[in-house]
């Protein structure tokens, strides 16, 4: 008999949020993460920021977590799109969706830190850190992993392994999978910087000549920089002093939040889109960067997993409820086809827009205004783009929609 009913490899924020949905499920867990646990005091080498969509903040609701995520994250109460130096916006307000925040800005390591907490109180998870998955192999009852756990090597077994071990997975690549791919000849170079007219719960996405350049909200006036550049440009970005630095920022972005200063630390991250052609196979599912990494233009990517993680948790539990093997081939399938839409939808909407606004020709340029400013007069589109980007559209979750996974046997 397999020691686990779900291994989870991988333990970034949507491994470490699937492990959280399942504590309180029948089901004997495991997750493998290779960084060592960090604490709250540690400095961390992580300094990003995530927008978090409002289904996003449903979801971690009903993990439980948010309570302790709250206090660090900024609400988005509006957002202005525009195409720097033309003439089409778009405005989005949260009142006219009647919701408390299109979603709220939130530290990454707050996040991290307090699905660690999380799984310290779950007797159902056990966590192997750090510890590294080295090989797999799959048979009809289960999966046999061999796991470096220290200085020891570790055999285990479970009915399913769950791949959430990033972009790069090494679970996609030992199985050869098929992975389409787009390199979009961009990085994003990322920081925070201080601003002197600061607009509360206001973020912007600029789109300029070589990609989005979004400024997010953060408490204490400041904003989270996600600025996209050719490749060519970031060794120069990220090396200037720090006046030079903000002297370039401001006039890539205008004065609409005043005087920009103090910048945090600078990091660059290689821009690709990563779409595994098939998310499930035998007792193995892909979720998260392993199943897809998208550009992060209207950051959809963590949403996006964590919407898997929420319907995972949910299949399983019905599974678990039902007396069924976790891994057997049919929840998988309900698994894959409930996710599928959103899945090629969210993807093909950021590689669109990723792609659509670097196009220099005169009539792209003309066409997208249009549409900019096409979108800021029709109250319709605007509502139908808005629910997607809050992750409120199509068939949720219970988790998404603010409600708890059913526990109890039938
Ligand atoms: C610049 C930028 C800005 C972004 N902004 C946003 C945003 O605003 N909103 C949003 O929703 N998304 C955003 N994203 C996307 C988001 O960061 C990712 O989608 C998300 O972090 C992916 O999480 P993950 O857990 O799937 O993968 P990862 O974070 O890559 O985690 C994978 C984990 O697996 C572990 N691992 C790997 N191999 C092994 C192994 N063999 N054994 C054990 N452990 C292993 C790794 O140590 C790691 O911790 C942004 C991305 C970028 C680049």
């Amino acid at each position: 008999m397999a020691e686990f009913d779900v291994v989870i490899v991988g333990g970034g924020l949507v491994g470490g949020s699937l492990a959280s949905a399942l504590h309180d499920l029948p089901l004997r867990v495991a997750l493998i993460e290779s960084a060592p646990v960090r604490a709250s005091n540690q400095p961390s080498p992580d300094e990003r920021v995530i927008a978090l969509s409002l289904g996003s903040r449903r979801i971690f609701g009903g993990l439980g977590v948010w309570p302790a995520i709250a206090p660090v994250a900024e609400p988005i109460l509006s957002v202005h799109v525009s195409d720097r130096g033309h003439c089409g916006f778009s405005r989005l307000d949260r009142r006219e969706e009647g919701v408390e925040a299109f979603g709220y800005v939130t530290p990454a390591r707050a996040m991290d830190l307090a699905l660690q907490e999380s799984l310290e109180q779950a007797p159902n998870i056990q966590t192997l850190r750090p510890a590294r998955l080295l090989d797999h192999r799959v048979g009809a009852d289960g999966v046999e992993l061999d796991i470096q756990v220290g200085g020891e090597r570790r055999h285990v077994t479970t009915r399913l392994l769950v791949a959430a071990d990033g972009g790069d997975s090494s679970v996609r690549e030992r199985l050869g999978l098929q992975v389409d791919e787009h390199d979009y000849g961009q990085d994003a170079v990322i920081t925070t910087v201080l601003a002197d007219r600061p607009h509360p719960g206001r973020a912007f996405e600029r789109f300029t000549d070589t990609g989005p350049l979004a400024m997010l909200p953060m408490p204490g006036g400041r904003y989270s920089v996600v600025w996209t550049c050719r490749p060519t440009e970031t060794t120069g970005l990220l090396s200037l002093t720090e006046a030079d630095f903000v002297a370039r920022l401001q006039a890539r972005f205008g004065w609409r939040l005043g005087r920009l200063s103090a910048p945090s630390r600078r990091q660059a991250h290689p821009l690709k889109l990563k779409l595994v052609r098939e998310t499930i196979h035998e007792r193995l599912v892909l979720i998260g960067n392993a199943a897809h990494t998208l550009h992060p233009v209207a950051g959809q990517g963590f949403n996006l997993g964590l919407r898997d993680v929420a319907a995972l948790a949910e299949a399983l539990g019905e599974a678990a409820r039902h007396g069924r093997d976790a891994g057997a081939s049919s929840t998988l399938a309900d698994y894959a086809r409930w996710r599928g839409r959103d899945q090629a939808d969210t993807a093909r909407l950021t590689d669109t827009l990723a792609r659509l606004f670097v196009v220099p020709w005169r009539p792209v340029r003309i066409a997208r205004n249009l549409g900019l400013l096409g979108l800021d007069l029709l109250p319709a589109a605007r509502h139908r783009l808005a629910r997607r980007f809050m992750g409120l559209d199509g068939s949720l979750p219970r988790l998404a929609r603010g409600l708890p996974l059913e526990t109890r046997h039938v």
